[in-house]
């Protein structure tokens, strides 16, 4: 991934002046800030980043600069990166399942929190973490929809099973708390309603009084056309559910937002290769590359089509199939996307809300992937 000093406008600048034939995703640092400081504003609580949504280090240091001072990181190699990005931040080691070696490496870097969802793997902690001032969230799940994509499906012991591991690991003297993941683009903000009154019930089946409570990523970013989620409105239901649910025993509260702080942040310039026999768009990147989760988590809609001189199209609309470029057939973008009727063969394709999960998983399978990340004043378009 290369990276160019040059600071656009916005991105049909980046279109008219380049006109680039590989995948182009532009990083806007005011509006990443603005996001962050939204929520530091706005949540009750302390905020933290899921590295794993991006990990551009111009993403951290832009967060570190906003005043983000935590992080939930899943790997040593992103331990590693804030220890060195992000010095005095804290690290919660949010990936419940770790080999004996991961545990190792970051009892060394000093990691003080950590999420656990089995008896095996908080055997684990017991042997081998220092209980003094160190923190286990047991990670718990519910049946509960509302999010784009099903987090509980690998992590996350059901209730009964959290009490159990929650007076476990507070009888073996570390700092009890409860933590868990609504599921990612989660546009429902009963599910943490639901969430937050489990882990009331927890608390009080475990006779424990939790420190605190993480209520997880899945803020959801603006991906379809329509108003953007209103982040406020979440940060609120969860300040009042947790009010009533714990009253005097409300623990403190964390979320750790990966697409809800990175999403918005980043848009996405692709190229029209070829629309064949007038029917199918052939693009330069697609679920190999930046465009990964969009079979997972559903189509962005918040496309636009622009010439080669970077002028819009504004064509009524035909619903397309989109192809990747690569000759896998599962390459190909879910459903149909309603694109302009006059778009052409070397127009660029521009999707929004592109920051999360993109430049992460993009691979270079069949020899594309080549993408490069851009910096802009603004993502308007
Ligand atoms: C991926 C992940 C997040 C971030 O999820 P988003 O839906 O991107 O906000 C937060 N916490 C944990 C433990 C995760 O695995």
């Amino acid at each position: 991934m290369g990276l160019s000093k040059t600071i656009w406008a916005n991105p049909s600048e980046i279109i008219r002046v380049r006109q680039p034939d590989h995948p182009v995703l532009v990083f806007a640092p005011a509006v990443l800030q603005a996001t962050a400081r939204r929520f530091i504003a706005g949540f009750p609580g302390l905020v933290t980043y899921a590295v794993k949504s991006n990990p551009d280090e111009m993403v951290v240091e832009n967060l570190v600069a906003a005043g983000i001072r935590g992080f939930d990181v899943a790997s040593p190699f992103e331990i590693d990166m804030i220890r060195r990005l992000a010095p005095g931040a804290a690290l919660h080691y949010h990936n419940p399942v770790r080999a004996r070696s991961e545990i190792a490496h970051a009892v060394k870097a000093n990691v003080k929190t950590w999420s656990v969802d089995s008896h095996s793997e908080l055997d684990k902690l017991i042997e081998m973490v220092p209980t003094e001032g160190c923190e286990i969230s047991v990670r718990f799940k519910m049946p509960v929809n509302g999010a784009a994509y099903n987090f509980g499906a690998k992590f996350g012991a059901t209730a009964e099973l959290a009490a159990e591991l929650l007076r476990k690991a507070a009888d073996a003297g570390f700092i009890p708390s409860l933590t868990f993941h609504p599921g990612t683009q989660c546009t429902d903000p009963m599910a943490w309603d639901a969430y937050i009154r489990t882990a009331a019930t927890i608390c009080d089946e475990a006779g424990v009084k939790a420190r605190r409570l993480n209520v997880g990523g899945g803020f959801p970013n603006h991906r379809t056309q329509g108003p953007a989620p209103v982040l406020e409105d979440i940060f609120a239901l969860i300040d009042r559910v947790a009010d009533e649910a714990f009253g005097a025993d409300r623990p403190q509260l964390v979320c750790e937002p990966g697409r809800g702080l990175v999403g918005d942040a980043f848009t996405h310039i692709t190229r029209i290769k070829a629309l064949r026999d007038d029917t199918h768009v052939f693009l330069n990147d697609g679920v190999y590359g930046g465009l990964a989760e969009l079979p997972l988590v559903g189509n962005i809609d918040r496309v636009a089509v622009f010439s080669p001189e970077g002028v819009k199209r504004e064509g009524d609309t035909v619903d397309r199939i989109v192809f990747g470029p690569t000759c896998d057939s599962v390459d190909r973008l879910p459903g149909e996307l309603a694109l302009p009727g006059d778009l052409a063969e070397g127009d660029f394709l521009v999707f929004q809300g592109m920051g999360a999960y993109s430049s992460a998983t993009n691979t270079r399978f069949n020899g594309f992937g080549q993408m490069e990340i851009v910096t802009a004043l603004s993502l308007k378009i």
